[in-house]
């Protein structure tokens, strides 16, 4: 098979580098090492092979000295010795495994020496029960099955963020030729879900052979799949598939309201459009003949843009993140949407790691960065590390404070809830911050019940601001905790505590839907970055899409305000 070097490739290949050392019994230093690199190059939005070639691979912060010299190795020659030589007293066919949730690298390596040749071959070997005979637990093969039927489902899924920042470098690209002159994403892209199928743009352009041309040799290219008069389909070096659609600006609205879905907004669309005797497609508004009408061209409206499509309608502009049917049509025609928080609307970032803990730069570097992006404020929540000593750490912040005023850092903890709901510091350590996050990082599998109580009794110190990454789940990856969200949001809600709208790539957590839920009970949002590097800074907007997507408004948003009324609030604990 021929190497594309994809970030994908290269975090597999240190995974497996990783799951080698581990069933070798190496020391646990060189594991992590690996690891944290696999992590950080899967949420770089940069392609690592580009990074490479600009001699920038030490802007990758987990990727050392020692890994950079293998990467090297590996992007000159397409392979690293060393590796080679790891990988020789393992069985190759143990690596597939491992991209089966719940499947570690000890039972991958099992399954390899047991003679377990392909994913369907385990499936089909732990379904006849041959599996149980070579001596595996029946509780354990049923996890595998699970983990299965979820790596099926997810396979072709990419976090929003990674498509996102794809597509945007891909319009700026677009819109520098001439004839071009809009350019969107569509589909679920469009609409900001979580994560998305594929990739795909439309141009407004009257050249469309001009800009199938142009599009083609877009600099991140690896080959053109297929290219027509007015589409084309191109696979980028990462391996995603991009699909271009051109269409004339005289009915560029009713192709982008029609390709942007989704499925059921579109079907509850059309069925209103009947009613009103008119049907809808991608090339515009027409009216539908009766029996013995002549149909003639003049009748179809085409729609230069949505606006006027949705008016046609009777609607209110709908915004492609509510276009899911739920709710958002019935209040469009009563011209009662709400109006959506945007990016602009942010003052500062709520959540975010230096090196105090595990982030990759100083308290001063992540500020500085931060304020280059305009932001006003940031709040350095690291983890509660009990090694970390606290007051060294508030007397870093308050110096960079004093020493500058581009913006203000925001002193904060992100505190483990643990199993037993106490917290992993006590109050008189949260009492000198100004903000308190509170999260869950262990025992996930908790039962509703002594979860919901677990997160309420860490709710209800006083101390406590902001409950983060909620649901903990982690996309493509593992499923969010089970809770009783209403009694979470009721409690949150009377303590006047805030419930964050994670915009970490694999996170994006509060989920939209619960964040709907969330504000029935007059909750107020924190969106946080969750920054471990100052790359991440920049994917604030994905958590504002998020909230686009929950109905949020920016009054419900509390790093909307200035810091001079944000103080206020968190003082008032
Ligand atoms: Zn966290």
């Amino acid at each position: 098979m021929k190497n594309k070097f994809s970030n994908k490739e290269v975090a597999e290949l240190l995974r497996n580098v990783s799951a080698a050392y581990q069933v070798k019994g190496a020391n646990l230093f060189q594991i992590r090492a690996y690891d944290s690199a696999a992590d950080s190059i899967e949420h770089a939005t940069s392609e690592l092979k580009d990074l490479w070639e600009a001699g920038q691979l030490d802007q990758i912060p987990g990727v050392g000295a020692h890994i950079a010299n293998y990467l090297d190795e590996y992007f000159t020659t397409g392979k690293v010795a060393h590796f080679e030589t790891i990988f020789k007293e393992i069985p190759d066919d143990m690596f597939q495994f491992l991209k089966v949730p719940g499947v570690g690298p000890k039972t991958a390596y099992k399954l390899a020496e047991a003679g377990v040749v392909s994913i369907e071959d385990l499936k089909q070997r732990i379904r006849s029960g041959w599996l149980v005979k070579k001596g595996f637990g029946q509780k354990s093969l049923d996890n595998i099955l699970r983990g299965i039927e979820e790596f099926n489902r997810k396979s072709d899924r990419i976090l929003l963020p990674v498509a996102g920042e794809i597509a945007k470098r891909l319009i700026e690209y677009l819109k520098k030729h001439q004839d071009v002159v809009r350019a969107d994403p569509l589909g679920s892209l469009r609409r900001k879900v979580a994560t998305v199928g594929d990739i795909d743009i439309s141009v407004s352009s009257k050249n469309p052979q001009g800009i199938v041309d142009y599009f083609t040799k877009f600099p991140e290219i690896d080959r053109v799949v297929e290219a027509g008069e007015r589409t084309a389909t191109i696979a980028l070096r990462s391996g995603i598939h991009v699909d271009l659609m051109v269409q004339p600006p005289d009915r560029y609205g009713s192709l982008l309201q029609h390709f942007t879905g989704s499925k059921l907004h579109n079907i509850h669309i059309r069925k209103i459009a009947k009613e009103k005797g008119l049907s809808l497609s991608e090339y515009g508004i027409k009216k539908i003949e009766r029996e013995g009408e002549q149909f003639s061209q003049d009748t179809l409206f085409k729609c230069e843009t949505e606006e006027e499509f949705y008016k046609k309608l009777g609607m209110e502009y709908i915004p492609p993140e509510l276009r899911e049917d739920q709710g958002e049509i019935e209040a469009a025609i009563r011209h009662k949407l709400p109006a959506l928080i945007e990016s602009k609307d942010i003052k500062g970032d709520l959540q975010s790691h230096s090196t105090w803990s595990d982030g990759h730069s100083s308290i001063a570097e992540m500020a500085k960065a931060a304020a280059d992006l305009g932001e006003e404020y940031i709040a350095l929540t690291d983890h509660s590390y009990p090694s970390v000593d606290f007051d060294q750490r508030l007397k870093e912040i308050e110096q960079f404070n004093y020493s500058q005023d581009r913006i203000r850092v925001i002193s904060g903890l992100e505190v483990n809830i643990n199993a037993d709901a106490s917290l992993q510091v006590p109050d008189n350590v949260l009492a000198k911050h100004e903000i308190i996050l509170v999260s869950i990082h262990t025992s996930f599998r908790q039962d509703r019940e002594e979860m919901t109580k677990r997160i309420i009794k860490a709710l209800e110190n006083p101390h406590v601001d902001i409950f983060a990454h909620p649901t903990g789940r982690l996309l493509l990856e593992r499923e969010g905790i089970d809770a009783d969200w209403e009694q979470i949001f009721k409690v949150a809600a009377r303590f006047g505590k805030f419930i964050e709208i994670n915009a970490y790539p694999n996170r994006l957590d509060l989920p939209d839907t619960l964040i709907r839920e969330a504000k029935r009970f007059g909750v107020r949002f924190s969106i946080g970055t969750d920054s471990h590097q100052i790359a991440h800074l920049g994917l604030l907007e994905y958590g504002v899409a998020i909230a686009r997507r929950g109905w949020v408004t920016s009054k419900e948003v509390i790093n909307t305000l200035p810091y001079s009324e944000l103080e206020d609030i968190l003082n008032k604990k």
